[in-house]
């Protein structure tokens, strides 16, 4: 049995949840359960705040939590960070009101700056040999600079929409997150066989976000251009024979990214009956 804890709720809440459930790990929570073993996988969940998650895996109270990085890094807990998840991406940066003139870290010499994370803060300052004062506050941080509280901010920053109604520029990127397993550093044999599948079951479900699954029929002699526009990322196509033997199948994976633009090319190159269906899993 593997302990996991993870965000009870807020913004890693669904995400965290959805992962578990397309790694097939039941769980069924009954209204505020704090602690629910899964039916169908050798874990239970502990739901927490995500501020105690690093806390409580370095202590061994849970074995494993999922949880973002800039925790990770600001509570600075002797962890493992075991998986990358790519989920709840957002960075740390310092941002100024936008009429002053930034010239670069020297900049901040001397202000005052409000943050949540006062330890990633000092140990960037102190690489930048800057002395600032760090005023630590818990909540509507970018607001401090309006209410003349602080100079400069250091802050979660997204799509920066927050800044920008708040007349704020983002002038430097300290830290890039996302949401990361981390594991406790001694766990015994049998828990490290369990966190092993699981961190398989997630990177299956993590490779086929984003990805299609497309089916399309095109004449034989039409083949070649169609396989030049498909992208080389994946193994070749599967190109599979009709009962018109002057026709074919060809089916691939592609990225979401990509996606429109080369179904675009592929019908100009004579590709018809486009068939999309989303996957649920990639096994590497
Ligand atoms: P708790 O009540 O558990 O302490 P919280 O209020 O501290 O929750 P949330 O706002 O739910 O935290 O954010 C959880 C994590 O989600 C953050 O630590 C960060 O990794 C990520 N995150 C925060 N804001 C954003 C955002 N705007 N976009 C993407 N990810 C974000
Ligand atoms: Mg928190």
């Amino acid at each position: 049995m593997l302990r996991i804890a993870i965000q009870s709720k807020g913004r890693l809440y669904d995400d965290t949840t959805s992962l578990l459930k397309e790694a097939d790990v039941k769980v069924n929570r009954s209204e505020r359960a704090l602690l629910v073993r899964s039916s169908t996988f050798p874990i239970e969940v502990l739901y927490l705040r995500d501020d105690d998650i690093p806390e409580t895996v370095a202590s061994g109270v849970a074995d494993i939590g999922i949880v973002g990085l800039n925790e990770v890094m600001e509570r600075d807990e002797n962890v493992k960070v075991v998986q990358h998840l790519g989920l709840s991406k957002c960075r740390l940066s310092i941002a100024v009101p936008k009429a002053e003139h930034y010239t670069g870290p020297q900049w901040l010499q001397g202000k005052r700056i409000a943050t949540s994370y006062p330890h990633i803060l000092q140990k960037y300052l102190k690489e930048q040999d800057v002395k600032a004062q760090i005023h630590i506050i818990t909540g509507s941080v970018e607001i401090t600079p309006l209410i003349d509280l602080s100079d400069a901010i250091f802050d979660i920053v997204s799509s920066g929409s927050t800044l920008v109604s708040n007349n704020l520029a983002e002038v430097e990127t300290v830290l890039q997150s996302d949401a990361v397993v981390i594991a406790n550093k001694h766990l015994d044999a049998e828990k490290k066989t369990i966190l092993k599948e699981l961190i398989f079951r997630f990177q299956s479900a993590i490779d086929a976000q984003g990805k299609k699954y497309v089916m399309m029929n095109a004449p034989k002699d039409r083949v070649d251009r169609i396989l030049s526009i498909l992208p080389g990322s994946m193994k070749s196509p599967t190109i599979i024979p009709l009962a018109d033997d002057k026709w074919c199948s060809i089916h691939t994976v592609l990225d979401v990214h990509s996606f429109w633009e080369i179904i675009g090319q592929l019908k100009a190159a004579g590709a018809q009956g486009i068939l999309v269906t989303p996957i649920e899993k990639i096994i590497g």
